[in-house]
């Protein structure tokens, strides 16, 4: 007997004509999630169903719940579809569990076998009363639901359903490029927008010698976590010094932020059409700091066109926190290394900036010329999760 994962395509989309590039994308994430692994994946109209090594288990399971796209999947028990197998087996299973209470729910997609789904149910549970002492049908509340699922040549058993990730498959949505800071809160939006299905990629802005090569690492560590939930995540540095000290040098200190956040939107315009990207991924959350007032991100969006999608913008930081801990990101964000808008806070920044205020301090130095250098020296890293690679010829 055979023990595989069953994973339904039930929940995957609700548009019919989407179903099969959701499954394939969905099947294409999870062989490469699984290649290191002994397995055998198989599909068909309405499951997969995934052979694996005992042995792997554990570790199967858990690279399972790193793939977005599934809602649910049950470990089953796969016999031949015949009446005698079945039985055996769902006695075997039975003796192994307590309960009082029993339903057996059968679904039967080969529709040439010699009973129908109702007539296998009563004679599966008649084995069950007949076999077993002291058990009894609850078809409302049962202690256990016992799962049948009749295909042509084997059927599954189950009595178990373990929740999936959830979200769509990675790949389903074009790809947008996120602004990745060491904070708490740039980490948990990738996250959200992996999970729509976004193929995302990082972008990180950086102001050597003003932040440290730690802060770097930092980036690229979160990166790696984010990594688990897509196969590979290009990781493009940003030298934003020069741009940084011009602001400074040139602007009232109270819009710096503001017209830093410009620039930044700037660079990520140009970098989106560069690489084909749709959309720009931010932490962004609705009145967290003064340049995420609606207002200053009103006069920061005027940059560009490219939808800017916020994923964190309505929730609490502590509700961020608390999805920053689950993705194992929390503990990196909050290592103490400043990144370039923690160097450069101005005492009062603005709240409801004035967008000609900001056209006045941008007309004092050619950003165009800037942007285009740091476009032009970006360090590009590729990063996957279970990468050895230290990264120290490129730090
Ligand atoms: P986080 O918001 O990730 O906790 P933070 O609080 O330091 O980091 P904010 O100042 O709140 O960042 O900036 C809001 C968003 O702008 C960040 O979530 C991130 O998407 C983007 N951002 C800020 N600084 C950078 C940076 N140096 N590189 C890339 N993106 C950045
Ligand atoms: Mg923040």
């Amino acid at each position: 007997m055979e023990r595989v994962i069953l994973i339904k395509y039930g929940e995957l989309t609700t548009k019919k004509g989407n179903r099969n590039f959701f499954v394939h994308t969905l099947t294409e994430n999870i062989k490469m999630k699984l290649k290191n692994y002994h397995v055998t994946i198989k599909k068909d109209l309405s499951r997969m169903s995934i052979s694996f090594d005992l042995e792997q288990m554990d570790e199967i399971l858990e690279k399972i719940n790193q793939v977005f796209g599934i809602h649910a999947y049950h470990i089953a028990h796969k016999v031949p579809s015949n009446i005698e197998d079945i039985k055996i087996e769902i006695l075997t299973m039975l003796k192994s569990i307590s309960f009082s209470t029993f339903k057996i729910e059968v679904k039967r997609s080969d529709k040439t076998f010699s009973m129908n789904s109702m007539e296998l149910e009563r004679f599966l549970g008649g084995v069950v009363l007949k076999n077993l002492e002291g058990k009894k049908v609850d078809v409302h509340h049962p202690d256990v639901l016992f799962k049948v699922e009749l295909c042509k040549d084997y059927t599954y058993l189950y009595t178990n359903s373990i929740k999936g990730l959830g979200g769509y498959p990675v790949g389903t949505q074009p790809k947008a490029l996120a602004m990745l800071s060491g904070g708490i809160d740039s980490p948990v939006a990738i996250y959200l927008a992996l999970k729509r299905g976004i193929k995302v990629d990082a972008v990180y802005f950086e102001a050597m010698p003003h932040t440290s090569i730690e802060a770097r690492e930092k980036v690229i560590s979160l990166t790696k976590k984010l990594a688990k939930y897509k196969n590979k995540i290009t990781l493009y540095v940003v030298p934003f010094t020069e741009i940084q000290e011009a602001i400074y040098k040139n602007g009232n200190s109270d819009y710096c932020i503001t017209i830093m956040r410009r620039m930044m939107y700037r660079i990520m315009d140009r970098l989106c059409k560069k690489n084909k990207a749709v959309a720009i991924i931010n932490g962004e959350s609705i009145g967290q700091v003064a340049s995420q007032t609606l207002n200053s991100m009103a006069v920061i969006n005027e940059v560009t066109k490219t939808p800017i999608i916020r994923p964190v913008a309505c929730l609490d930081k502590l509700e961020i926190i608390d999805i920053a801990k689950k993705i194992d990101t929390y503990e990196i964000s909050i290592l103490p290394f400043e990144d370039c808008c923690t160097v450069f806070v101005p005492k009062h920044p603005v709240i409801n900036p004035v967008l000609e205020e900001c056209l006045k301090s941008e007309e004092k130095f050619d950003y165009f010329e800037m942007i285009q250098k740091a476009i032009d020296n970006i360090l590009t890293f590729s990063i996957t999760e279970d990468d050895k690679k230290k990264y120290e010829d490129l730090l």
